[in-house]
């Protein structure tokens, strides 16, 4: 099992489209384990994103990402790092693929709807981040049938 952390961004929480894009990963079968509705500090973003720094987008992804709430998602599932970020699409809207949230969602360079940890150490540093409280341990009943316990659930 593996841990990600997807945000869904103020374009998609003030679009009013949240629900759609988070049905999205529950639909795929990965399991929520953390959210809430929250403001990013100007501090917060700069820790999350200390790897763009140098870009020349940084000012105004940094602008971007703190001018309206956010809702930061924590998912579990086995391989959710990849799967989710495939459920994503391309970064850019007008070059992501129909099907995938950005792809059926938008059509913008920054403003793309959701982020979502591109590794198994991005994943780390960022729940910490977004869930320093730690995110919520649960038995998930539709992991039962999400995955074939003699294929998945052995290896
Ligand atoms: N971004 C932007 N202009 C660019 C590239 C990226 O505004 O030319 C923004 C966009 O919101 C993107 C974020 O910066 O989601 C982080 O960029 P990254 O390359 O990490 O894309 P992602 O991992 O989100 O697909
Ligand atoms: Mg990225």
């Amino acid at each position: 099992m593996e841990r990600t952390l997807i945000l869904l961004k103020p374009d998609a929480v003030q679009r009013g489209i949240c629900g759609q894009i988070l049905g999205r990963f529950e639909q795929k079968g990965l399991k929520v384990v953390g959210l809430k509705l929250m403001r990013i500090t100007p501090e917060l973003a700069a820790r999350h994103y200390e790897a763009h720094r140098e870009k020349k987008f940084y000012a105004g992804l940094v602008k971007f990402m703190t001018s309206g709430p956010v809702v930061a998602i924590a998912l579990e599932g086995i391989d959710c790092i990849r799967i989710a970020r495939n459920l994503m699409g391309a970064t850019f809207g007008a070059d992501a693929a129909p099907g995938t949230i950005r792809g059926d969602f938008g059509v913008s360079r920054s403003f793309n709807l959701v982020h979502g940890s591109d590794s198994k150490e991005a994943a780390e540093k960022e729940l910490k981040l977004f869930f320093p409280e730690g995110v919520l341990d649960y038995a998930y009943d539709a992991f039962a049938w999400v995955y074939d316990p003699i294929e998945e659930l052995k290896k």
